[in-house]
């Protein structure tokens, strides 16, 4: 009589996939709810309920609460091989006038995230059959990340000042906090509006960056009877981003530098001096020691700004996000399962080079393990744009869950080998204490007086 074990790989595929299949509707129900109440990063809270319930719903009770709103879930299989994480980003960017955007936050999902924890449930769905259960080797952490996008850096910082953030996106903290120590890879998907016409894409990689959070400290007096009094905060501010634009000549086309920022408190009243204005800044590069040459001169251009009109200044530089590394061997797997799946054409592979200019804290995570951050071209529209939206639920949810589900089925049969086999020849950058030291040394506080 044959039992569960005689099972062949090919049987446990598809009874994972058939379990993702039967739950489309609820998944793609799942991303379409938090879709309607986005919220932006570390705020998940209702995300992070309705995450929590749909795992709980497939067997995987979830820790909830780990650097604030993330939660974990592990599902054991039958033999001792490692554990692979397959992660769904919880938060929202923000874009006031997308058709989800929340009217008072501006919070929508324009860039897809929503689709990756409804990705991530139906992994967790399709992993809990008995023929996974009794065939794969090791365990599955099902991780819900806060906080990829890096904004809202005056709420986070103030966060971090009353001790609820040790580091500020939703990864950084995770691995802080030693939710990674027992996972030894991970993966996940992100949408794209890629006209590839390729249904994923695998490889490139992304910017570092560091962030900047920078107050113009002047004197308000009133605007009109004795501006001699004051001192023009804006001004200053306005300034030190002449300066930056200044220095645009000198950028190096492949480092791929981005610097910009955003001024959110310019001043308090028209008729008076701004006494303090607010800028959230960021300079990006494709590696940190590109990032930490030009930081170095973008702050300089804070100081000649506050320097020209007698401001004083403080600048917090925090440690951004590290390039992303796919995984080559992990990169092999999860194509081997979508080319079967979906056709040996329905996969675009990426020069490990390719480097849209954006970043990820996956490229942290890269950076510690190995680690897979592949695309699904299933949006249409301009990431973080108004019209960002998910033209094919199907492909962003479904497809998604079935791919990241087949993958850790090869990954983990016959005792895992090859998992263990990744492990093994994987050679990290960083170990993960080494990752939070350095993190932590990044971090500056920088004041200046301008006068
Ligand atoms: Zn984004
Ligand atoms: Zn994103």
């Amino acid at each position: 009589m044959s039992t569960v074990r005689d099972l062949s790989r090919v049987q446990v595929k598809a009874a994972v996939r058939r379990a993702i299949e039967n739950a489309s509707d609820e998944i793609i129900s799942l991303s379409r709810d938090i879709y309607e109440h986005p919220e932006p990063g570390f705020t998940e809270e209702r995300t992070a309920r309705a995450v929590a319930k749909a795992l709980s719903n497939a067997g995987v009770n979830p820790e909830t609460g780990i650097a604030i709103t993330g939660m974990k879930g592990l599902r054991s299989f039958d033999g001792d091989g490692p554990t692979i994480g397959v992660i769904g980003e919880l938060d929202a960017v923000k874009a006031p006038g997308h058709p989800g955007a929340d009217p008072i936050t501006g919070a929508a999902h324009a860039c897809g995230h929503h689709t990756q924890v409804g990705a991530l449930v139906g992994a967790a769905i399709g992993l809990g059959v008995k023929e996974a259960a009794a065939t794969l080797s090791g365990r599955a952490a099902f991780i819900a990340t806060p906080a990829e996008e890096f904004i809202d850096v005056g709420m986070r910082w103030g966060l971090r000042e009353t001790g609820h953030l040790g580091l500020l996106s939703g990864k950084q903290e995770m691995i802080r906090l030693g939710a990674f120590d027992d996972v030894d890879m991970a993966m996940m998907i992100h949408t794209s509006s890629s006209k590839a016409q390729r249904r994923f894409i695998v490889g490139g990689t992304s910017n570092a960056h560091v962030v900047h959070y920078v107050k113009f400290l002047g004197k308000a007096a009133h605007a009109g009877g004795a501006p001699h009094q004051g001192v023009n905060a804006l001004q200053a501010a306005m300034l030190a981003i002449a300066g930056i634009n200044a220095q645009r000549e000198t950028f190096e086309a492949e480092n791929q530098t981005r610097v910009h920022g955003i001024i959110t408190s310019g001043g308090v009243a028209t008729n008076a001096v701004p006494a303090e204005v607010v800028y959230e800044g960021r300079v990006r590069g494709r590696t940190m020691e590109a990032v930490d040459k030009i930081a170095s001169r973008v702050e300089d251009c804070y100081r000649a700004g506050a320097l020209a009109m007698g401001a004083d200044l403080e600048i917090v530089s925090i440690p951004g996000y590290l390039p992303l590394e796919n995984n080559p061997d992990m990169a092999r797997a999860f194509t081997r399962n979508v080319g079967a799946e979906f056709g040996e054409d329905s996969v675009m592979i990426q020069a490990d080079h390719v480097n849209a200019g954006g970043s990820t804290d996956m490229g942290d995570l890269s950076q510690i393990m190995p680690a897979l951050h592949p695309y699904v071209a299933a949006a249409d529209g301009t990431g973080h744009g108004i019209d960002y939206v998910i033209a094919d639920y199907r492909r962003a949810v479904v497809d998604s869950a079935i791919s990241l589900a087949l993958t850790v089925v090869d990954l983990l049969s016959d005792g895992a080998a090859e998992a263990r086999g990744i492990i093994d020849s994987h050679r990290p950058s960083l170990t993960r204490s080494e990752y939070v030291q350095s993190q932590a040394a990044r971090l500056r506080k920088i004041n200046f007086r301008g006068e």
